[in-house]
């Protein structure tokens, strides 16, 4: 099959969809693979790596559009959609649900669009969305490390103490994907670290990894005021499959935290579980209210785009063998990318979308 690999082209995007490891993993199975010139240069993977591994380097997007199987990291942009066709089959994340103009262009031009997503496996677990949380998770303690110095306008506490000194208090509130993952960050440098969650079982399985490293508390209001009002850094990290996330810090909270504390809201991309968070950008990340510093990026993981495009890669990569090898086939063989398939030939495939624009599914 032929597969294109284009350069991105959203703001601060830096990304790539495959690394010449995966390239060479399809060029060995007979695949031919088109790479946009300059498509890995911001994850620092140079055309040669890529024409190394098998890839024939193509001047202009248009080139590695035209191919039957196209990988990327973002959904098309308005300027990309004249390229989508009904041969083509999309793999990329798409986030359907907040973009009409996208459905429209997707359904419009008939192609088949697999969605990073909804790939669902049968555990009922999300593959390829998981790797940007634990990207997202080790960050969000780094991050708030830094905002935590005087310099970038915290209080001017070092997460680990030294003898004789505090530790900072971090409290994370969630303790899935990201919140694992911020939680082991933070008690690695040395923090006293509270996390917060509903579920038992995950607060169990991190008492039993950490055993007494960290502290748990079941997430109800009054173990969550105790645990913000005494925190330097705070980690919203909580996620609802599916719906809005509930505020857990309420903006009269703010005056009891402690002035000059750190608030890195990870899950502001779904609304954010702190009353007071609105979504920022990498050029301008953090306001103040009340004293907190936010950070409330939306798109953490496009920071480190090296460590993410091989983070992402690696779990996107035996789907793109199977669409490579199969084509449209593989959707109906593997149930995980039939959960994946958001559009088809002109069709809404996905329920969740079709409810959500009032579409036939
Ligand atoms: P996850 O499903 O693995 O974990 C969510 C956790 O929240 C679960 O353990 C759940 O039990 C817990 N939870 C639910 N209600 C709660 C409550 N009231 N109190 C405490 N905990 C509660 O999800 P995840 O992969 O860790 O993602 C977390 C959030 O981070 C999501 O909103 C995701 O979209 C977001 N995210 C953002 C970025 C970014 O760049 N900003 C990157 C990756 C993920």
């Amino acid at each position: 099959m032929l597969i294109g690999l284009p350069k991105e082209t959203k703001d601060h995007e830096n990304r790539v969809g495959m690394t010449p490891s995966n390239v060479k993993g399809l060029t060995r199975r007979g695949h031919r693979v088109l790479v946009q010139s300059g498509a890995g240069e911001g994850s620092f993977l140079s055309d040669d790596e890529y024409r190394l591994a098998g890839a024939t380097i193509v001047p202009r997007a248009e080139d590695a559009w035209a191919a039957q199987l196209v990988v990327k990291v973002k959904e098309p942009t308005p300027a990309e959609y004249g390229y989508l066709h009904r041969d083509m089959m999309l793999f990329t994340y798409l986030h359907l649900a907040s973009d009409r103009p996208l459905v429209e262009a997707l359904l419009s031009s008939g192609v088949t669009a697999v969605a990073y997503e909804t790939v669902q496996t049968a555990d009922g677990k999300l593959p390829l969305l998981a790797p940007m949380s634990e990207v997202a998770g080790r960050m969000a303690t780094q991050i708030g490390a830094t905002y935590l110095q005087k310099t970038q306008g915290g209080r001017g506490v070092l997460m680990g103490g030294v003898p004789g000194v505090a530790a900072a208090n971090v409290a994370i509130l969630g303790a899935g994907i990201v919140g694992t993952n911020a939680a082991r960050v933070a008690a690695g440098c040395g923090a006293q670290v509270t996390v917060l969650d509903v579920s038992h079982d995950r607060l169990k399985y991190l008492d039993d990894i950490y055993r007494g490293q960290l502290q748990t508390r079941f997430s109800d209001e009054y173990n969550i005021e105790e645990a913000v009002y005494d925190a330097d850094l705070v980690i919203g990290a909580v996620l609802i499959p599916g719906g809005r996330t509930p505020w857990l810090v309420t903006t009269d909270m703010l005056p009891k935290m402690r002035r000059g504390s750190v608030i890195v809201d990870v899950a502001v991309d779904q609304g954010g579980c702190i009353e007071t968070s609105r979504p920022t950008t990498h050029s301008n990340p953090t306001y103040e209210i009340d004293g907190v510093v936010h950070y409330c990026v939306a798109n953490m993981p496009s920071a480190v785009p090296r460590t993410s495009t091989f983070a992402l890669s690696i779990q996107t990569a035996i789907y793109v063998v199977q669409l490579a090898d199969e084509g449209v086939n593989a959707v109906r063989k593997n149930p995980a990318l039939k959960f994946g398939m958001n559009t088809h030939r002109g069709a809404v495939t996905y329920p969740a979308i079709a409810q959500e624009f009032d579409m036939q599914y």
